[in-house]
């Protein structure tokens, strides 16, 4: 019989914090809020509309392709670049999507 406090007490280290916030659960309904999220992807960062909740700093959903209507052609979107969506949301705060810290423009 393997007692699993003493299994567990024996090969989890105890210092299992990697990082004070995020392993805390989260213990309330996040409460999203619009922002602007900066990805560092294979080393080019790029700029997308999410939302982020303002209680805990969660990152939610983040909206990849981003298109508006091009004027004069209405059945065809182009795909908004970084620096489109900022000129478009220009009140949003920037956050990085891995650390969750902000990001000045
Ligand atoms: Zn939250």
């Amino acid at each position: 019989m393997v007692n699993l406090e003493d299994y567990e007490s024996e090969f989890i280290p105890k210092h299992r914090k990697k990082s004070k916030k995020k392993s805390k659960k989260s213990d309330h309904k996040h409460l999203y809020e619009p922002c602007l999220v900066h990805w560092l992807i294979q080393d080019s960062s790029h700029i997308m509309k999410g939302e982020r909740c303002s209680v805990c700093g969660k990152i939610g959903d983040v909206n990849f392709f981003e298109t508006e209507p091009v004027e004069g052609k209405p059945r065809l979107c182009k795909l908004l670049g970084g620096k489109e969506i900022l000129e478009k949301y220009p009140d949003l705060d920037i956050y990085d999507y891995e650390t969750g810290e902000q990001i000045e423009k």
